[in-house]
C-alpha cells in the first residue's frame, strides 16, 4: 500500500491514531465543499492559469522588445541598446565609472558588441571605451572625424590598436538597420565650432516600429541649430537623451519643443542635475524626466508602446 507524505510521517511515528484523525479530517473537508466553494476554487485555478499565460506572453514580448539602458556613470554617458540579436553601445562613461556597464556586459556572456558609437572624445564619453574594447570588443566602431587630445582618448586609440581595428569616421549621414530598428547617425556638418569637442557630437536618431529615440550627445548651441535646421529626419521623438547633461543653451527651448519627448533622460550627477530651466521646459511639455544619478534606467519598447521603464537604486 502506498502512503501519502502525511501518512508516512504518521507511520514513522507509529501514531496510527493521528492517521485516523487526518483521514476523518479529510473526509470532513471533502463533505464541506459546496457548489459555491467549488466554483470559487475553479475560478481561482483559472486566474492562476491565466496569470501564468500572461507571464509567458510578457516574456515573449520582452524577447522581441527594444531595450535601452542608461547606466549611472555620474555626469557622463553610457547607453546600451539591445534588440533580439543586436547590441549597440553609445559612449562608455568615464575611465573609472564603467564597472556596472562592464559587469552587465559580462553577465550577458561577454559577447562583442555589434556597434560601438563614440559620440565625441570628452572623458565622460570615451573614458571607459578602452575597457569595453579590452573586455568584450565591438564589431563596428563609429566616431566623429576629428582628433582628441585627452589621456582617455589616447587610451581608446591604444585599445583600438591592440584590437587591430580602425573605427569608421562618420562624415556623411550613416544609416544602419537591424531587427526592425532603423538607426541614423548624423555627423557634425562643420569642420570647426566654437565648442570644439561637444559640437562634434554624433547624434543618433533611432526608430523601432512607431517609436522613436534621439540621443543628442553633448550638443551645444551651434550643433542644436544644425539639428533644428536639418531635413534628414523629423526632430519629434518619443524619447530624448537630453543634450549635454541637461545644460541650458540659447536654443534649448526651441530644440526641446521640436523634439517634444514623452520621456527625457538627463545623464547627470546629484551635484549637477541639469539646469532648472531645462527641467522646467520639459515639465511644461508634459515630459516625464528621469535622472541617471537616481540609478540606472531601463526602458523596454515594443514597436508600438513603452512596455516598461525601471530605475535601479
Ligand atoms: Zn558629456
Amino acid at each position: 500500500m502506498m502512503y501519502s507524505e502525511d501518512e508516512q510521517i504518521c507511520e514513522w511515528a507509529g501514531m496510527s491514531v493521528w492517521r485516523e484523525k487526518i483521514e476523518v479530517k479529510r473526509g470532513n473537508e471533502m463533505k464541506k465543499w459546496n457548489p459555491v466553494e467549488r466554483a470559487l476554487v475553479f475560478i481561482l485555478l483559472f486566474v492562476i492559469l491565466l496569470c501564468g499565460c500572461n507571464k509567458k506572453t510578457e516574456i515573449a514580448e520582452e524577447k522581441e522588445a527594444l531595450k535601452i539602458t542608461f547606466f549611472d556613470v555620474g555626469k557622463g554617458d553610457a547607453i546600451l541598446i539591445e534588440t533580439k540579436n543586436t547590441s549597440m553601445l553609445i559612449d562608455a562613461g568615464y575611465d573609472e565609472t564603467g564597472e556596472e556597464l562592464l559587469s552587465y556586459l559580462r553577465q550577458q556572456g561577454g559577447q562583442p558588441l555589434d556597434y560601438l558609437v563614440i559620440t565625441h572624445f570628452d572623458k565622460d564619453h570615451v573614458g571607459g571605451a578602452d575597457h569595453v574594447l579590452e573586455e568584450v570588443g565591438a564589431e563596428h566602431i563609429f566616431q566623429p572625424d576629428y582628433e582628441g587630445d585627452s589621456g582617455q582618448y589616447l587610451e581608446y586609440r591604444e585599445a583600438l590598436e591592440m584590437a587591430g581595428q580602425q573605427p569608421e569616421l562618420v562624415t556623411d549621414t550613416r544609416v544602419l538597420s537591424f531587427d526592425g530598428v532603423e538607426c541614423l547617425i548624423y555627423p557634425p556638418q562643420k569642420q570647426e565650432y566654437e565648442e570644439e569637442d561637444n559640437d562634434f557630437s554624433l547624434v543618433i536618431s533611432m526608430t523601432y516600429g512607431d517609436r522613436s529615440f534621439l540621443f543628442a550627445g553633448d550638443c551645444e548651441k551651434e550643433r542644436l541649430k544644425e539639428l533644428l535646421n536639418q531635413t534628414e529626419f523629423d526632430l519629434k521623438h518619443d524619447l530624448l537623451k537630453v543634450p549635454h547633461h541637461g545644460r541650458k543653451e540659447k536654443n534649448s527651448e526651441e530644440f526641446l519643443e521640436a523634439v517634444s519627448p514623452e520621456i527625457a533622460v538627463i545623464t547627470c550627477s546629484r551635484e549637477e542635475p541639469g539646469d532648472n530651466k531645462v527641467r522646467k521646459i520639459l515639465q511644461e511639455l508634459g515630459t516625464q524626466t528621469y535622472f541617471t544619478f537616481e540609478g540606472t534606467i531601463t526602458c523596454l519598447y515594443d514597436g508600438k508602446k513603452l512596455l516598461r521603464i525601471e530605475q535601479s537604486g
